[in-house]
């Protein structure tokens, strides 16, 4: 049967634009439709406004210890209304830019909402579609449990275009988005609180990470707030929010913000009309092709929730349209070794596996360790410390994770990522000159074990 396109791809977010633009150079007849933003989470609601923000958050500490360098400033003034509309102005520019990605590369952009009516056909607009495959790439939306009052609450998608910076927030979760709103809410000088249930916040992070980010937050005058979570929120006469906790504790503040995960976006998908099925906690379910439980249809990115980051969802793109259009270029997405970054302030960097991980899978650890004051606070009066960690297999030496808190932690463990992807050993380590100086040649001074 002749269709209409050889891939449909819905969502033109990270992972769809990769894979469609892709399929298109391969010489596929290639759609894409997107009902809300092109570039998708990442460049609207995601990585990008969210680094601009935490940038502008970091000039708190830049005006604070500029003194120390000699430069005197008169009081530091902060408008958040010109941060919003300078960040929306570069978000527009990126959201031509991938416009301008599509159609030159000869892929059909449908702007509106796409549901699937049977296994190769799409309905978007009033109009059909057919095509051999159709490629699910809608990716994830913010999830808030139902608690009385969640109606006052936000997420991550409003709170990047608040009108006002708010006096009080309150941030609610431990994972990348409650610590990275953290930092930015904190840095721009709201009293912040965050909230988590656990003991200690980002849980599958190393724990001296963990740790070490607790104690800089804390020194920086976060109020940290673990085993806490929230019964109900009320919305006062004077529009602040009253805040009720489990163990009957009340707190006040001006904004609630959650950041308790992300569910996959299926809404109205049509997902009904075929075969697909999800997992157990309602994502997409897929083999290691990115093939759904319908032969036609294929499922990549945050909506299959695997590892919910851009690079991953850009990777698995390429994949998939390497698999069908360019086989013979075709390489599986190799989910090790995925170098990560938590944008709080201070920055976490981390590659490989955590001391925790690497003990529970049985191998023979030895742990190199650093904590020191890096060298542009040395004539401020800031006491933010570094810790930078290694996780080596006493055994084969090879370096199994590294760990980082501190300024530009992520652009540090980039690096690091391609020598652990090479098997790098703690002797390559060891071997490796040093660039001196800067933080990062602390990774390769490190001699003695942690405990040795
Ligand atoms: P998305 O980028 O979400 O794209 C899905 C697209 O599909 C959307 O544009 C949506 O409008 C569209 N769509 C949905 N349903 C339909 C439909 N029925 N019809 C038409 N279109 C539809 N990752 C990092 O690596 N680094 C970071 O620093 C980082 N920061 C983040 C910060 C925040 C606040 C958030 C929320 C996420 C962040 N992420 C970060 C995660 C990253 O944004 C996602 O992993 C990535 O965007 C997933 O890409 P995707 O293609 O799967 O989905
Ligand atoms: P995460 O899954 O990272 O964290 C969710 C947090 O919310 C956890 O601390 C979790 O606690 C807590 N939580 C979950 N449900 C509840 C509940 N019902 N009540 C109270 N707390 C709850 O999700 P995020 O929303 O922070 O981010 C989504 C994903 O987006 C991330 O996992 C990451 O993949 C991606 N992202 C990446 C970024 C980056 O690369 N820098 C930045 C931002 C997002 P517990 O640990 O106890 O389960």
């Amino acid at each position: 049967m002749a269709y209409d396109f050889d891939l449909y791809v819905i969502g033109a977010g990270s992972g769809g634009v990769r894979a469609a633009r892709f399929a298109a150079g391969f010489g596929a007849k290639v759609a894409v439709a997107e009902s809300r933003y092109l570039g998708g989470t990442c460049v609207n609601v995601g990585c990008v406004p969210k680094k601009l923000l935490v940038y502008g958050a970091h000039f708190a500490e830049d005006f604070e210890q500029a003194s120390g360098f000699g430069w005197s400033l008169d009081e530091a003034q902060f408008d958040w209304a010109t941060l919003i509309a300078n960040k929306d102005r570069e978000i527009n520019r990126l959201n031509g830019i991938y416009r301008n990605l599509l159609v030159n590369s000869g892929v059909t952009l449908h702007e509106g909402h796409a549901k699937i009516v049977d296994p190769n056909t799409v309905e978007i607009n009033g109009e059909r579609h057919t095509a051999k495959n159709i490629l699910i790439a809608t990716g994830g939306w913010p999830q808030i449990p139902e608690i009385p009052g969640h109606e006052h609450a936000i997420s991550s998608n409003q709170a990047f275009f608040l009108k006002e910076l708010p006096k009080r927030v309150l941030v609610v979760g431990g994972g990348y988005i409650a610590v990275e709103f953290a930092g930015i809410f904190h840095g721009l000088g709201a009293q912040t609180t965050l909230l988590y249930r656990g003991e200690l916040f980002l849980r599958g992070f190393d724990g001296s990470v963990r740790k070490h980010l607790q104690e800089e937050l804390t020194k920086r005058g976060m109020d940290l707030q673990f085993n806490a979570d929230i019964e109900r929120i009320d919305k006062q006469a004077d529009g602040s929010l009253k805040v009720t906790l489990k163990d009957g504790r009340q707190l006040e503040a001006d904004c609630v913000f959650y950041a308790t995960g992300r569910r996959p976006m299926l809404d109205n998908l049509g997902l009904e009309n075929t075969a697909v099925k999800l997992d157990k906690k309602g994502f997409v379910e897929v083999d290691d092709l990115y093939q759904t439980a319908e032969p036609s249809i294929l499922a990549l990115g945050d909506v299959i929730g695997r590892v919910q980051l851009t690079p991953v969802a850009l990777a698995e793109g390429m994949a998939v349209a390497r698999r069908l259009f360019k086989p013979e270029q075709y390489r599986p997405v190799d989910y090790k070794m995925i170098p990560t970054a938590v944008f709080s302030l201070p920055n976490i960097g981390t590659v490989g596996l955590t001391e925790e991980e690497a003990r529970e899978a049985g191998h023979e650890v030895q742990i190199f360790e650093s904590r020191f004051r890096p060298m542009k606070l040395t004539l401020t009066e800031c006491q933010e410390r570094t810790l930078m960690k290694l996780v080596v297999d006493a055994q084969t030496d090879k370096v199994l994770g590294c760990h980082m808190v501190g300024p530009e932690a992520g652009e540090i463990v980039q690096g690091l990522a391609i020598a652990l992807k090479a098997g790098a050993t703690k002797r390559h380590f060891d071997e490796t000159i040093g660039v001196h100086p800067t933080a990062a040649e602390e990774f390769v001074t490190l001699r003695t074990p942690v405990g040795a």
